[in-house]
């Protein structure tokens, strides 16, 4: 039997006594979830002026790129032809850059001190343009940054509720210590699932149109110990095994033969780190010919409970067949899987894959990003990149952000307004923290006139953005 505990069939409804909560606080601005949405909201209000704070599940700062080991940041720069000549078997992505950045603002400053303090490399031709970093020096730099900010934290509070009805008047924490209130003026929702909006009232959706299916969960570990050079040369005597970053077709094909793998991903995908002798492994799949969700804690566990015995699989492949790991071992797994996609809320505008991939601009722009649509298939093998053209980028309208019916919440992260496609591409780090600093800026705008957020001119959150040094093209201030 599966020693995963699975949802009932019959739901049975069990009524709880009512209770009382402590208020724990007031603010102008109450951030839910420290991710990279969460940190970049979290700076873009206290930069304009907010009290803000941020409270968070965990006891770190990060979101996926921390607690879920999700590495590197992709790329926030143009494509360029001249990526074509990255060479076929280097631990390079050839999908991305390199180009010109469209984020800067708190995405810059944090990257800069996360690279001046040895916890990131540059993104450059060589690390393909993304941005390989150690997840311990980015949980110390946020946590400064955010320190710096002025910005106030709680951390080991996981938020279960609302209070009001229509406009959120606080959230409910529940901690070690019972449940807890803070009150604020406006809310950032930056869980990545849309948990306060969702539990105000808002519409959203989820997965895709027809089936509901979601990109799958993965597990993402961490390998030390691993020799380079070797790998190299079995890549330069094997040239048709790997393609940018990912590969090892005829290996994984041997060792499925012999019964040792049985993997729903046809290869084996792995990033660089700052680590010369480190690589970072993102190969689990837990696929599902059903929705899978990760909102639900019946297929959160069935999903840790697949993706460590993949882990385990691959960790034994690597060393067995592949050259270079011969001495390579697992340090660290995510505190849990990574959830790549799961509610998105409905705004007063819904992005679009058109919109990505004809590179749109909107009057309200409040980020940018190029990066590519990118579906991994939800039942199987598979995923699907779509590029922009070399050389564009896409906006993301601050209407994105403005949860339909909520006047004092705001999303910011994966959970903002998209189609499923446009979704798989503003869903990475930067794009989310980028998006986050500009539903902070907007946030604490609102509360300091004291109107909805939609009852705000754009012009003046691009001002405030563009003064707290985000890139929005060509916008001058107007
Ligand atoms: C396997 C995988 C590989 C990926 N690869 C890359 C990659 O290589 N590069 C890249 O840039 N992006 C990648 N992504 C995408 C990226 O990691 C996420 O989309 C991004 O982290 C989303 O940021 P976020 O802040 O919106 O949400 P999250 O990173 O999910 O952060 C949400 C935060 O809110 C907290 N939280 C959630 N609910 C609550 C609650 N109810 N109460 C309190 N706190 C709460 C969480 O603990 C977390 O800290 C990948 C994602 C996955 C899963």
């Amino acid at each position: 039997m599966m020693p995963v505990l699975r949802r009932p069939e019959a739901r049975v409804p069990v009524t709880l006594p009512p209770r009382r909560a402590m208020l724990a606080g007031d603010c102008d601005v109450l951030v839910v979830g420290g991710g990279p949405a969460g940190m970049g909201a979290a700076l873009g209000a206290a930069a304009a002026g907010a009290k803000t704070v941020v409270v968070e599940r965990y006891g770190f700062l990060g979101g996926n790129a921390t607690a879920a080991l999700v590495m590197p940041l992709m790329s926030f720069h143009t494509g360029h032809p001249q990526r074509e000549k990255l060479g076929a078997h280097t631990l390079l992505p050839t999908d991305h850059g390199p180009g010109d950045p469209v984020i800067a603002g708190v995405v810059r400053s944090f990257l800069a001190r996360l690279v001046a303090q040895g916890g990131a490399l540059v993104p450059s031709l060589e690390t393909g343009f993304t941005v390989p970093f150690d997840p311990e020096q980015f949980k110390l730099v946020a946590l400064e940054m955010l320190d710096e900010a002025g910005v106030q934290f709680l951390f080991h509070a996981f938020a279960s509720g609302v209070l009001g009805e229509g406009d959120c008047e606080g959230v409910v924490f529940e901690t070690k210590a019972g449940p807890q209130v803070i009150r604020a003026r406006m809310i950032v929702d930056a869980t990545g699932d849309g948990d306060i909006a969702a539990a105000a009232g808002a519409p959203y959706e989820i997965g895709r149109e027809g089936d509901g299916l979601v990109q799958p969960m993965t597990l993402m570990f961490r390998m030390a110990d691993f020799e380079r050079a070797a790998f190299e040369g079995y890549l330069a005597a094997h040239p048709d095994q790997w393609r940018g970053v990912h590969g090892l077709w005829d290996l994984i094909a041997r060792a499925t033969a012999a019964g040792e793998l049985d993997l729903p991903r046809e290869d084996i995908l792995f990033f660089a780190t700052p680590h010369p002798r480190e690589i970072s492994v993102n190969s689990t799949r837990v696929a599902h010919a059903g929705p899978l969700l990760g909102i639900d804690p019946f297929d959160l566990s069935y999903a840790e409970w697949v993706s460590r015995r993949q882990m385990r699989q691959i960790v034994a492949f690597l060393s067995k067949y592949v050259p270079g790991f011969e001495q390579a071992y697992l340090v660290q797994s995510g505190v849990q899987v990574g959830v790549r996609e799961t509610r998105r809320i409905r705004g007063d505008y819904r992005l679009t894959g058109e919109d990505v991939l004809a590179a749109r601009r909107f009057d309200d722009v409040v980020a940018r990003s190029t990066y590519p649509i990118d579906l991994h298939n939800p039942a199987g093998t598979g995923t699907a990149l779509q590029r922009l053209p070399p050389g564009e980028a896409y906006d993301i309208p601050l209407r994105c952000l403005l949860p339909q019916g909520l006047d004092n919440v705001l999303t910011a992260g994966r959970c903002i307004s998209g189609s499923v496609e446009a979704h798989s591409s503003y869903r990475v780090m930067p794009v989310c923290m980028a998006v986050g600093q500009a539903a902070g800026a907007c946030a604490a705008l609102a509360a300091r006139h004291g109107v909805p957020p939609r009852r705000l001119d754009p012009a003046e959150v691009q001002r405030e953005l563009l003064r707290q040094g985000a890139n929005l093209r060509e916008l001058a201030p107007r």
